[in-house]
């Protein structure tokens, strides 16, 4: 099972250059769904905006009304004030009107109040309407790049991916069903690069005899972790090159 370092290297390579990229290529889709759904919160919180501002209005067109029937009638009292028959009359009329105008005034409070708000919910939904546009346009600059990007990355991975399948080709075949076990299973973390007389992938110090077997390009696994282990090019010696 003789397999150089540097064809195990660059498999390494290779798989670690492919999950990069598999991953850039999830993460596109994955910023235009947040992207989306912040978009979609936007536009329920204006729609409440908008729900609040209509009720706010009915509320002060009641009142409005009220304060004009209030008025009507206030108007109707002073014209039978003037033709009070009596001391009595005249004064629970008199007294009537005041209360009427008193309940008049606060009406009117209210509906000053009432407009305030109406046009604090106004400035609202305006607000809002200008973050949905900002999102709009930030959600269609995200998938025209996402879009792009995806045909780049979709290249590279075809190349890659070729480039893998051509490495994995020149592997010797008593060694490949191993080999594709621990791939399998372990993705690009499936090797590791020995650090000094350690597992790259596990830190567990390596045998004297695994250390000999791996500058004699004997492809071992790490007998911790499983890890499929190589010697830095540093460190290969210069016939297995
Ligand atoms: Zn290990």
């Amino acid at each position: 099972m003789a397999v150089t370092a540097s064809a195990l290297r660059e498999l390494h390579r290779i798989h670690r250059q492919l999950t990069d990229l598999r991953e850039r290529k999830e993460r596109g889709p994955k910023q235009i769904r947040a992207r989306e759904a912040n978009l979609a919160r936007l536009a329920d919180e204006l729609t409440k905006l908008q729900a609040d501002h209509k009720a706010a209005r009915v509320r002060s067109d009641q009142k409005q009304l009220l304060l004009k029937s209030g008025e009507d009638k206030v108007e109707s009292l002073k014209v039978k004030l003037n033709a009070a028959a009596s001391n009595r009359e005249y004064q629970v009329l008199k007294d009537q009107i005041a209360a009427d105008q008193m309940a008049g005034s606060v009406l009117a409070d209210e509906i000053l109040e009432a407009m305030e708000k109406i046009d604090e919910l106004a400035a609202q939904i305006a607000e809002q309407q200008k973050k949905i546009a900002v999102s709009k346009e930030e959600l269609a600059k995200a998938q025209q790049s996402v879009l792009e990007q995806a045909e780049l990355l979709e290249t590279d991975l075809k190349r890659l991916e070729a480039q893998l399948r051509e490495a994995e080709a020149a592997l010797p075949t008593d060694f490949r069903e191993n080999y594709q076990r621990v791939v399998n299973s372990k993705q690009d973390d499936a090797m590791a690069e020995v650090q000094g007389d350690f597992c790259g992938g596990c830190y567990q110090q390596l045998t004297p005899n695994s250390m000999a077997e791996l500058s004699m390009s004997v492809a071992i696994f790490c007998r911790n972790c499983g890890r499929l282990i190589y010697l830095p090019e540093d460190r290969t010696p210069s016939q297995n090159r």
